[in-house]
């Protein structure tokens, strides 16, 4: 069996857990396909949030508590850029996180693509799930703001971590996502796939993003496999995170609804067969798709599991 997971960050990598752990009870193999509009130039370094976020959760190196980033971090090099005046000032970036970002910044100048570096990094991590970004192209996430200074973009981190998403926002825009080309391997995975589950990740900034790589929608929606979602809104609001300032720039109602209208059904050129609700969303009604409601919080590998098995069993 060989299950593949649209992802973003710290949902997607929470959700990645389980399914690491389901794929060992049942022996299947895993590919996660993760987001890469959060990325960024900082300070000459390449930073990609999601990407090392799944990486650092699969590999045991995350921070539990921030849900980003090293455990045991220290951010010496923080304070000596802000001793420098450096902008911007507003991104968290640790001692030992840079490292990861040097090694991939190094290669990613020395010609190699994010994919290469991806595998590269990963044998230090061993994820024990094969780790594609979406595209190897650029492909960035903006938001069109308004603020005295008129309208302009923004990128997405700056939007999220500068502004905590709060400012007038018109709507988000990939850049460079007509041109991109999905990575190497992310086709032959979700065709030779036996299930794709979409992660209860954000669906605008981390769904929509690898869903913006051109060929890879349709590879999904038209695939083989039964496409099953997993809801990251539950009882009308995010379990963590901002999703509801996204959702409200879309115009989508923040619920286990909206999300699974948002995304659709296969049968109506959407994208989903199945769609994982919590308990308390059972009233939930996606026209076309197959609702069932579970406990959806991630608290511990066993809760996770148990959401997994049920996505398997949708099918
Ligand atoms: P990011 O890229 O780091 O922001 O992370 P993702 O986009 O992968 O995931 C963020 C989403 O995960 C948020 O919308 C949360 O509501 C959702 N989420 C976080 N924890 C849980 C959980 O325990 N259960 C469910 N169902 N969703 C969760
Ligand atoms: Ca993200």
């Amino acid at each position: 069996m060989h299950i593949v997971v649209l992802a973003g960050g710290i949902g997607g990598a929470r959700f990645l857990l389980g399914v690491r752990a389901y794929a060992r009870e049942v022996g299947a193999e895993v590919t996660a396909v993760v987001n890469v509009g959060d990325d960024l130039w900082l300070h000459g370094l390449k930073i990609c949030p999601d990407l090392d976020s799944v990486m650092y959760t699969l590999g045991g190196g995350a921070d539990p508590e921030r849900g980003w980033g090293r455990v045991g971090e220290s951010w010496t090099v923080k304070g000596e850029l802000a001793a420098y005046g450096a902008q911007p000032d507003w991104f968290g970036l640790g001692d030992k996180d840079i490292a990861t970002h040097l090694v991939r910044s190094t290669m990613l100048n020395g010609g190699y693509p994010l994919s290469a570096v991806t595998e590269a990094l990963s044998t230090r991590w061993e994820p024990g799930v094969r780790l594609l970004p979406a595209t190897d192209d650029r492909l960035e996430t903006h938001a069109v703001i308004e603020d005295e200074q008129g309208q302009r973009a923004i990128h997405f981190q700056e939007w999220w971590v500068r502004y905590r998403a709060d400012i007038r926002t018109h709507r988000f825009v990939f850049v460079g996502a007509e041109t991109a080309k999905p990575a190497p391997g992310v086709l032959d995975a979700i065709g030779s796939a036996d299930l794709v589950l979409v992660a209860p990740s954000n669906p605008v900034v981390s769904i929509a993003p690898v869903l913006a790589v051109p060929g890879l929608r349709e590879a999904v929606a038209d695939g083989p496999a039964p496409v099953v979602g997993v809801a990251p809104i539950i009882g009308g609001a995010p379990v963590r995170g901002m999703a509801d300032r996204c959702l409200a720039v879309l115009g989508v109602e923040c619920s286990a609804a909206g999300v699974g209208r948002l995304y659709g059904g296969r049968t109506d050129g959407g994208l989903l067969d199945g769609w994982l609700v919590a308990e308390e969303d059972a009233d939930t009604v996606v026209p076309g798709v197959t609702v069932r409601a579970v406990p959806l919080r991630m608290t511990d590998e066993a809760a996770t599991v148990a959401m997994v098995r049920a996505a398997v069993e949708l099918t």
